[in-house]
């Protein structure tokens, strides 16, 4: 019997073939989270203003009372400074290229994607 070993990174669900495959990922990802020094630093009252702004921006978006199992998709219209204000830490994926942010969020029952563009 063949053993098959798959290194899965828990937040997004990609497996790797080695360790090393995983690890290099998860550096990736660490390295999205360090502050970029060409952006503004915002107020503390600016950040949680925005915050609520968000919360309510999404939670419109999202389908009405489904209980829902796959990824949801959220867009949400935001300054690269606000949107790094609030998302650091979650940041799960980053194009320079496309200027796209990937977070995701993990629900109990339901892993969820917010992706701003
Ligand atoms: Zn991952």
């Amino acid at each position: 019997m063949a053993i098959i070993s798959k290194f899965e990174c828990n937040v997004c669900g990609n497996s790797y073939k080695t360790n090393r495959g995983l690890k290099r990922h998860l550096n990736i990802v660490t390295k999205y989270n360090v502050s970029c020094p060409d952006l503004d630093t915002l107020p503390e009252n600016t950040i949680q203003q925005f915050k609520a702004i968000l919360v309510h921006y999404i939670h419109k978006q999202l389908p009405k009372g489904s209980k829902q199992l796959e990824k949801q998709s959220v867009s949400v219209p935001a300054t690269e400074s606000q949107f790094y204000a609030i998302f650091k830490n979650y940041i799960h994926y980053y194009s320079a290229l496309k200027n796209k942010y990937k977070c995701i969020f993990h629900g109990s029952s339901s892993n969820q994607l917010l992706a701003v563009f």
